[in-house]
Formats: structure tokens, C-alpha cells, sequence
């Protein structure tokens, strides 16, 4: 309990004090389009690389990754509220260029060969990963890290705490359950997509993906 208080303390200390803007609180940056819909179909946006300001972010882990300014502020906040009860969520996978994505895609097909691939992994170019909005947690339980889909995909006790505080930080979980043929993914309780605060309350509240939401937004105008 101490050392993970002081983990807390510590990480606090570095991201609010060594990355929050000095002078003002953070504000829409009005450039990004943080409803900007990445999956199966969509591609990245030309020029999108250009419209984000990624920063950098460590996990208790000692790794680094780059996630946009805003999604990070958020994960900031999400990840105290989460600690607040108990759970410590923690950054596996954040930004990723195309470049990556096909590293990825490469060596997982070597691994676990091309169905599964398919399954879970986007096409470079296609992944959510790209926008800098996405993360993928690991969850830090009693010093051990749990990382591994399958395990995951087994804890959902852990994830409900997490899913609880994900609208109020403006964050969606992107490919829940039961929404397979519409986001294009199976489950990935680890797989979190910053959206902003007042659109993650809506679809929460009318439980709609990302591609529903967008599609109600459209009707409507
Ligand atoms: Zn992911």
C-alpha cells in the first residue's frame, strides 16, 4: 500500500509538474478533431501527424511513450481516480506510426499466425493508434503486471472499476462487448479511446461506439 502510494506520489510529481503547461490549464486545442473515427475502414487522415502535439509519458515501469497533450492530461486524471479505488491502470501501448504498426503486424503474424492477426491487429494505417488518442492499459496488481490479452480478457472485475471512471475522464471504452460488427473488433477491455468529456458522457449513457455515436451526430444535423 505505501509503495504504491509513493509510486502515486511520484508519478504525480513528474507528470503534473514536469508536463502539465505552466501558466494555464489545459484547453481544447480547437486543430484536433478528437472524434476523428480510425478502424477498419477509415484511414488515418492525411495530415493528421501534423495537427497533434504528442508528449511524452512513463509508466511505473520506467517506459516511455508518446500520447497527444489532451489524451494525456486525461489519462492523468483517469488514472488517479482509478488508483483512488484501488486499481493501478498503467500505459502499455499509446502512439504509433504507420511504421510500427507494420512491425507489429509483421512479427505478430510470425507468432500467432494470420487469423489471429487479422482478429486483433489493424492494418498499418488503420489503427486507432495512430491519432495518438488511444491507449492500451496493463493493469499493475500487487507489484505484478498483467499485460497479456487472454489474462485480460479474464479480469473483468478489475476492468469494471476502471470502465465506471472512463466517461467522467473523457474516455470510451472503444471495442466493447456485443458491438463485434460494428466497431470491426472482438473485446479489448484494455483498449481506452480519449473522445472528450461531453461526447463520452453521451455514449456512455446510450451505450453507442465511436461509429454509432457518429452516426446519431450526423442524423441529427
Ligand atoms: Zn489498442
Amino acid at each position: 500500500m505505501i509503495r504504491k502510494l509513493i509510486q502515486a506520489l511520484l508519478i504525480g510529481n513528474i507528470w503534473l509538474g514536469g508536463m502539465m503547461p505552466e501558466k494555464e490549464m489545459p484547453s481544447k486545442d480547437p486543430a484536433v478533431d478528437y472524434l476523428v473515427l480510425v478502424n477498419r475502414t477509415h484511414k488515418l487522415p492525411d495530415g493528421w501527424e501534423e495537427q497533434i502535439e504528442l508528449v511524452e509519458a512513463e509508466n511505473i515501469y520506467g517506459e516511455t511513450f508518446l500520447l497527444e497533450k489532451e489524451t494525456f492530461e486525461h489519462f492523468v486524471e483517469l488514472r488517479q481516480a482509478v488508483l483512488e479505488k484501488g486499481l493501478d491502470i498503467e500505459l502499455e501501448s499509446t502512439y504509433r506510426t504507420v511504421e510500427e504498426q507494420q512491425t507489429i503486424w509483421d512479427e505478430w503474424t510470425e507468432l500467432l499466425g494470420k487469423d489471429y492477426v487479422e482478429a486483433y491487429v489493424a492494418v498499418p494505417g488503420y489503427s486507432e493508434h495512430h491519432t495518438g488518442l488511444a491507449i492500451d492499459v496493463c493493469l499493475d496488481i500487487d507489484g505484478q503486471r498483467f499485460n497479456m490479452n487472454d489474462q485480460l480478457l479474464t479480469m473483468t472485475e478489475q476492468f469494471e472499476i476502471m470502465n465506471e471512471e472512463l466517461a467522467e475522464n473523457g474516455f470510451i471504452l472503444r471495442f466493447p462487448k456485443e458491438k463485434e460488427e460494428i466497431t470491426g473488433y472482438h473485446y479489448e477491455p484494455w483498449h481506452i479511446r480519449y473522445v472528450g468529456k461531453e461526447a463520452a458522457i453521451e455514449m456512455d449513457k446510450q451505450d453507442l461506439t465511436l461509429e454509432e455515436y457518429l452516426d446519431e451526430v450526423e442524423e441529427r444535423d
